[in-house]
């Protein structure tokens, strides 16, 4: 069995002590540090980054140009340069951004793949060789709601991804979400993020999460925590454009935060630097416990197993980070600032980024060369 020791987070607080795994499983938590730890400091669940769209992890440019301009389908920046590019250089693009997240802490992710089935192909061939977990959203090439065409993306994803209500006929969009129920798998959309859209119209898609509701007036928020349909908030993006998500407002409200740091051409996919953001962003607007905008980088995992716990126990999945920081009672505060310096050892389904090599402690390296 590995083991790690340190300041650890239990799902409600931080307690001292040492985690053991073997394979991909926690299997021991218990006070008091162990011996020869792989690592020790302030440990928590890998992180989960609940908003992506990583193929724009191609365009790599400087960016101008307005929202529409750079992300609106069909003609909107990205989609030209995803158009265009080769499929090895979406795939190397995919995958450098993976091993940003694994490094930054993020062991799950919920991508917003384009391209059709296409797309997802690509997101799978990055996938394949990266010990981190991805829920891989697609859809439809076009605008068009297309039953073949959605059955076929939907066996071979976790579900379908659009990009808002507004850019959609009403009627193609509402079979496209039916469809999708019927086959038990997840929809999720953008909602309110230029402009404010009909919340009942998008909520009787039955999504199980909306991104950004920037525009949501008080009502909305609360038809959303009424309906338990969380919203993702990428705060640099927002910011990217001159906006900022209200984050106090929104919790009052009751809804389910979740954070995410959308398109991978605007930002780098850190959890770490989304955490910072929104911690800052929110106390702009009077402010959040540091304990709040790290629970939201957690929360996303959900979708994937929705019966974890949310904090380190037996018998959860073992994704760990380790970071040399105050853990205590200063362990929430720490990590909104934490920065990629500060991860010390990520393990991500029981396996070890960067691999081994890397991780072995300065103590079992000289015993080696003697
Ligand atoms: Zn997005």
């Amino acid at each position: 069995m590995e083991r790690v020791s340190g300041w650890f987070y239990d799902g409600r607080r931080f307690r001292e002590g040492t985690i053991g795994w073997d394979d991909d499983v926690i299997l021991e938590v218990r006070n008091g540090r162990a011996r020869n730890p792989l690592a020790t400091g302030l440990i928590i669940p890998g992180l989960w980054n609940a908003h992506t769209h990583l193929g724009d992890a191609v365009v790599t440019q400087e960016l101008t140009g307005t929202l529409e301009e750079l992300v609106a389908p069909p003609h909107g920046l990205k989609h030209r340069i995803l158009a265009k590019a080769k499929d090895e250089a979406v795939i190397a693009a995919m995958r450098r951004a993976m091993a940003t997240m694994l490094r930054t802490g993020t062991t799950g992710f919920t991508d917003f793949r384009e391209g059709g089935l296409k797309g997802l192909k690509l997101l799978y061939a990055a996938l394949a060789t990266m010990p981190v977990r991805g829920v891989a959203l697609g859809r439809p090439i076009g605008l068009e709601y297309d039953a073949r065409e959605v059955s076929a993306i939907l066996r071979a994803s976790d579900g379908i991804a659009v990009s808002s209500y507004v850019d959609w006929p009403e009627d193609g969009i509402q079979k496209l979400a039916a469809h999708v129920r019927r086959e038990k798998k997840i929809f999720a959309i953008h909602c309110s993020e230029r402009i404010r859209e009909n919340i009942d119209q998008v909520l009787d898609l039955s999504p199980a999460f909306l991104v950004h509701m920037l525009q949501a007036t008080d009502a909305d928020l609360k038809r959303c925590a009424d309906a338990r349909v969380p919203i993702v908030v990428c705060p640099r993006s927002n910011a990217f454009f001159g906006m900022t998500p209200d984050i106090p407002r929104m919790l009052r409200s009751g809804v389910e935060l979740h954070l995410g740091t959308d398109n991978a051409m605007i930002n780098v996919p850190s959890m770490l630097r989304e955490i910072e953001f929104a911690y800052r962003v929110a106390r702009m607007n009077g402010g959040v416990a540091a304990r709040d905008i790290f629970e939201m980088a957690l929360r996303g995992r959900r979708l994937a197993e929705p019966d974890a716990s949310g904090g380190i126990r037996v018998g959860e999945r073992a994704d760990l980070v380790v970071f040399d920081l105050p853990g205590g009672a200063s362990g929430f505060a720490s990590l909104m600032r934490a920065s990629a310096s500060d991860v010390s050892l990520v393990v991500s389904g029981g396996r070890i980024w960067p691999g081994r090599a890397a991780t072995i402690p300065r103590s079992a390296r000289r015993r080696r060369r003697n």
